[in-house]
């Protein structure tokens, strides 16, 4: 069973993933294994740093996309077919679907371009179930800044119509996969959203 979270910026993937994981952990008669993109293996999180490196404004968009695709692989090889494998349960913080938005719309390279070079990178590998985390642009901008007082990223110095165009297109992939993407508004407290998602994996997967 493969799972995964996406979202805005600021749309608190991160802290639903902390309190969803020991939920599933105690709930689920599997192995949890949580992970993320881009990273989750020792040469894709090297990528990560690259990618997300403040100094490197002069990457190249399509660039970009294939660090993006090339992390995906590395993390696919290594951790998630593995586990898949075993019949472990994979939670994992983005997937393909982040680069359709962030590259695909955001980066305005187009959505069946990043397609592509996806497919490529996973073999057509699409995870079962999808939460996705909605927040309005401006709402999960504030959000960031609010919270981020050290380290700041690369691409949360994008403004705010790059972050409505990505929200736009999850949006869009959203309405176009009703079967495997639920949508949850992120502008709710945590516990209530911690609680929604966590409703909607037993709904599908009871145990
Ligand atoms: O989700 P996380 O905060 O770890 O993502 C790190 C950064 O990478 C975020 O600023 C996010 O907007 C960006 N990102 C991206 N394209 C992706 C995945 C993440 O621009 N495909
Ligand atoms: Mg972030």
């Amino acid at each position: 069973l493969f799972i995964t979270i996406e979202g805005p910026d600021g749309a608190g993937k991160t802290t639903v993933m902390n309190e969803l994981f020991p939920i599933l952990q105690r709930t689920m008669k599997k192995e949890i294994i949580r992970t993320r993109e881009p990273g989750g293996s020792q040469i894709a999180e090297r990528i990560r740093k690259i990618i997300l490196d403040p100094a490197h404004e002069e990457m190249d968009e399509r660039t970009e996309a294939l660090l993006y695709a090339a992390a995906r692989r590395q993390h696919l090889i290594e951790v998630i077919l593995p586990n898949l494998e075993k019949g472990n349960v994979i939670l994992c913080d983005r997937f393909v679907d982040s680069s359709l938005a962030y590259q695909g719309s955001g980066r305005r390279i187009g959505v069946d371009k990043i397609a592509q070079i996806n497919e490529f990178s996973t073999e057509g590998l699409s995870p079962d179930f999808t939460l996705y985390l909605d927040i309005d642009s401006d709402e999960g901008l504030r959000r960031i800044a609010r919270n981020r007082s050290g380290q700041v990223d690369r691409l949360e110095l994008e403004g705010l119509e790059f972050h409505q165009r990505v929200r736009h297109s999850y949006l869009k992939l959203a309405e176009a996969n009703p079967e495997r993407i639920h949508t949850i508004n992120a502008k709710q407290g945590i516990q209530v959203v911690v609680d929604e998602c966590f409703a909607l994996i037993k709904e599908t997967y009871p145990n």
